[in-house]
């Protein structure tokens, strides 16, 4: 059997690995909220959501007070049972941030469990596309960073064999955006790829205005030019540059990415497994872009997302921010500039539970 007889959250929070500024933010700390799920033949499965220092607290009491009591008696292979569920248990906070976020955290241990069930890694059990898949760095291009160090840090990720590099932008003056662009690029010369970050703290007026001076450098993307939903400055935005769009980090649930992509506002999708709800919804937007030939270059959450991104076929690239150190046993496999898929059964993360239990705020 694998009825699930017991369910716990809890939340573990996190010192940021170093400083992280972008246009409207710091990264405060990392609110890591674990789902441990367990069957009654003993197996467990661990899921985790996330926030960079807001609402983890509402998310762990969503959970405790709504939603892990429904999963006692379930049975825990009939993921996508439990998540309508879950959901349809969460209509008057849903879609919403905060009740995505609770849905994640019970379906990523939904799928650890059903990956160590079935002995398989999460990338195989998941679709099974390519171990490896091209890993990016952001760790060396926060705003606050000079242009010196964002040279040194571009520098190095080539060097390394790393295909790619993002910088965030939003500087006050657009010049200043550029002057830093450019350094990078003459420094890296024209075989790295350079995504630029704006955080969604752009007008569309003054995005297609920056995009215009952006493509001097030859920009690979353009991340969250503009709030989320303003979907139709992305449209006037993508129209107006050679730089494809790319969006989907600030987005809760499938059906706005559905908007998006019908309307050709995005070029790359960005979904956050966390954000949107977990891997169940995770790969139905990545199928909906494959069938929009959009390609999928999730948010954050490296660990995870690389046995997403290498389960699917339009997975371009993985997002090198290093945030679980503390609390894992082992870091993620990095080879020539790719990241390597776990090949053991479950979500395939080492976790150091002492540290996470030091660690521990509620
Ligand atoms: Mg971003």
């Amino acid at each position: 059997m694998a009825t699930i007889v017991n369910a716990e959250a809890f939340l573990v929070d996190l010192e940021v690995e170093t400083v992280r500024t972008d246009a409207v933010q710091s990264f405060v700390k990392q609110e890591t909220i674990f789902v441990e799920v367990t069957c009654d033949d003993g197996l467990t499965g661990l899921g985790y959501s996330y926030t960079i220092g807001t609402g983890g607290r509402a998310v762990l009491s969503l959970l405790r007070e709504h939603l892990i009591g429904r999963l006692i008696g379930r049975d825990s292979r009939l993921v996508e049972a439990a998540w309508q569920d879950l959901f349809a248990a969460t209509r008057a906070t849903s879609v919403g941030a905060i009740t995505s976020l609770a849905l994640a955290a019970v379906d990523t241990a939904l799928w650890d469990l059903r990956a160590k069930r079935a002995g398989e890694p999460l990338w195989m059990l998941a679709g099974g596309h390519r171990e490896r898949v091209p890993l990016y760095d952001t760790e060396g291009g926060w705003l606050h960073l000079s242009t010196g160090e964002l040279v040194t840090g571009a520098v190095a990720a080539r060097d390394a064999g790393w295909p790619g590099v993002k910088l965030k932008v939003g500087k006050p003056r657009a010049h200043h955006d550029l002057e830093r662009l450019l350094a990078v690029r003459q420094a890296v010369g024209a075989d790295l790829d350079i995504m630029v970050d704006a955080n969604q703290s752009m007008t569309a007026a003054e995005a297609i205005r920056r995009a215009a001076l952006y493509e001097q450098a030859g920009v690979f993307w353009f991340e969250e030019p503009l709030p989320a939903d303003d979907v139709a400055g992305h449209l006037r935005l993508a129209r107006s540059t050679s730089i494809p769009v790319a969006v989907g980090e600030s987005m809760y649930s499938p059906a706005q990415f559905r908007d998006y992509l019908q309307r050709g506002a995005a070029s790359i999708v960005q979904v956050d497994v966390a954000r949107v709800g977990g891997i169940t919804p995770w790969l139905k937007v990545a199928h909906l872009a494959e069938t929009f030939n959009v390609m999928v270059c999730p948010h954050f959450l490296m660990e995870l997302h690389v046995s997403l991104v290498a389960a699917i076929p339009n997975g371009m690239y993985v997002e090198h921010i290093p945030q679980l150190r503390a609390i894992t046993l082992q870091e993620m496999r990095i080879e020539e500039g790719h990241a390597v898929a776990p090949d053991v059964p479950g979500l395939g993360i080492a976790w150091d539970r002492d540290a996470m239990d030091i660690r521990r705020v509620a």
